[in-house]
C-alpha cells in the first residue's frame, strides 16, 4: 500500500467519502496520526485495525473511454481484447496498488455508479448521449447530470487528449460573455479546434511542484499530435504552455498563434479537475513522462496529494484566447 493513501477513521468508506469528509489540504491525516490521539491501547488496536482496513481500501478510478465521435487507435478495443491505453494503465495499477475500471458502457452512469471511484478519467469523443461511432451505449441525460454533480460535490475528473473533443460548445467564444461555452468543455477548461500532422514540440513547465511533474525540468520535447484548443476556463491553473511557433499547422494553419495551455488544473465546485491534451501515440502512453503525469493526476484528483492551484493563464499564456477560431478576449469564469 502507498505511504500516501488516505486513511478515514469511523468513516463511511470509499463509497461515500468524497461527499463526506471533504480534501482540503488540512484535512488529510495518517493512520499514525490518528493512533496517537488514542487514549487507550485497546482502543488503539481497534481503531488501528479499522484504520489499517480502510488504509487497504486501494484507489478506485474509472477510465472511460467511449467514442460517440472519432475513435483513436490507443482506446480501441481489438477482438475483445483490452486497449492499449487499458494495457497501461493496468501496469500502473499493479505497481501504485489500485484498481481500475475499464468502460466504454455510457448507460452505467448514476450516483451510486461514480460513488465508488475516487477519480474518473475520460477519454472520449462526441456526444456521449448519442451511440455515435463505436455503437457503445450512449450516456443518459441523468447520467451527465450524475457526472457533474459527482465532481462538483469532490470526485475527481481526467480529461485526456479528446475529452476536449467531447461535448463540443455550439459556438465559439462564449466566455467573453460571462457563459460556459458547454457544461462539459467548461468542467474539463478547454475545448478541441484541430491537429496538424504529429511531430516534436516543446512544451514550457509552468509548476513543477504539481504531482508528476517534478522530473520534467524547465521544458520537454516530445514527438506527438498536438491539439490547438480554445474556449480556455479563466480560472484554471496553467501546468504545461506550448508556444506553436514554427510548427506545421496543416491546411487551416491551426498552430498560426500564441503560446497556449497543454495541461491544466482546477476546480469544479468541491471537486478537482485535470486536463492534458497529449495522449494521441501508443509511444506516448509507453513513456514515463506521460505515465508520471497520469500518476500525479490521479494523485491530486483522488486528494492523496495536495498542491496549491492559482489561476495564471492571464500571466504564463497571455495571449492564449487569440486564434482564427475564436478572436476575442475571454474574461472571467462562469
Ligand atoms: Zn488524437
Amino acid at each position: 500500500m502507498e505511504p500516501w493513501f488516505q486513511s478515514y477513521s469511523g468513516g463511511p468508506g470509499v463509497g461515500a467519502w468524497p461527499r463526506t469528509t471533504g480534501r482540503s489540504a488540512t484535512n488529510t491525516y495518517s493512520t499514525m496520526n490518528t493512533v496517537k490521539r488514542l487514549k487507550t491501547p485497546i482502543l488503539s488496536l481497534a481503531l488501528l485495525t479499522a484504520g489499517l482496513c480502510m488504509a487497504e481500501q486501494p484507489t478506485r478510478i474509472l477510465f472511460f473511454s467511449k467514442s460517440s465521435g472519432f475513435e483513436h487507435t490507443v482506446i480501441a478495443r481489438m477482438d475483445g481484447k483490452p486497449s492499449y491505453a487499458e494495457n497501461v494503465l493496468d501496469g500502473i495499477a499493479k505497481t501504485k496498488g489500485w484498481e481500475f475500471e475499464f468502460s466504454k458502457d455510457g448507460s452505467k452512469f448514476s450516483p451510486d455508479y461514480l460513488k465508488s471511484f475516487h477519480t474518473v478519467i475520460f477519454y472520449t469523443s462526441g456526444d456521449l448521449t448519442k451511440t455515435g461511432k463505436d455503437k457503445q451505449p450512449a450516456m443518459s441525460k441523468e447520467g451527465v447530470k450524475a457526472l457533474f454533480e459527482y465532481v462538483r460535490n469532490g470526485g475527481g475528473f481526467i480529461g485526456l487528449h479528446c475529452a476536449s473533443d467531447t461535448f463540443h460548445s455550439k459556438g465559439a467564444g462564449t466566455f467573453e460573455n460571462h457563459e460556459c461555452p458547454s457544461d462539459f468543455i467548461c468542467m474539463v477548461g478547454g475545448e478541441f479546434i484541430g491537429h496538424g500532422s504529429q511531430q516534436k514540440a516543446t512544451n514550457k513547465v509552468i509548476n513543477p511542484k504539481f504531482p508528476g511533474y517534478e522530473n520534467l525540468g524547465e521544458s520537454f520535447t516530445l514527438m506527438e499530435e498536438w491539439y490547438a484548443l480554445k474556449n480556455f476556463n479563466p480560472d484554471m491553473h496553467a501546468l504545461t504552455v506550448i508556444d506553436p511557433k514554427g510548427m506545421d499547422g496543416g491546411r487551416k494553419n491551426v498552430y498560426d498563434r500564441p503560446a497556449y495551455p497543454t495541461s491544466w488544473a482546477r476546480m469544479e465546485g468541491k471537486g478537482r479537475v485535470y486536463y492534458n491534451a497529449m495522449g494521441h501515440r501508443e509511444d506516448v502512453w509507453d513513456g514515463d513522462l506521460f505515465k508520471n503525469m497520469i500518476i500525479g493526476a490521479v494523485e491530486w484528483t483522488s486528494g492523496a496529494k495536495q498542491v496549491e492551484i492559482p489561476a495564471n493563464l492571464k500571466e504564463v499564456a497571455p495571449e492564449y484566447h487569440i486564434n482564427q477560431f475564436e478572436t476575442k478576449p475571454a474574461t472571467t469564469a462562469p
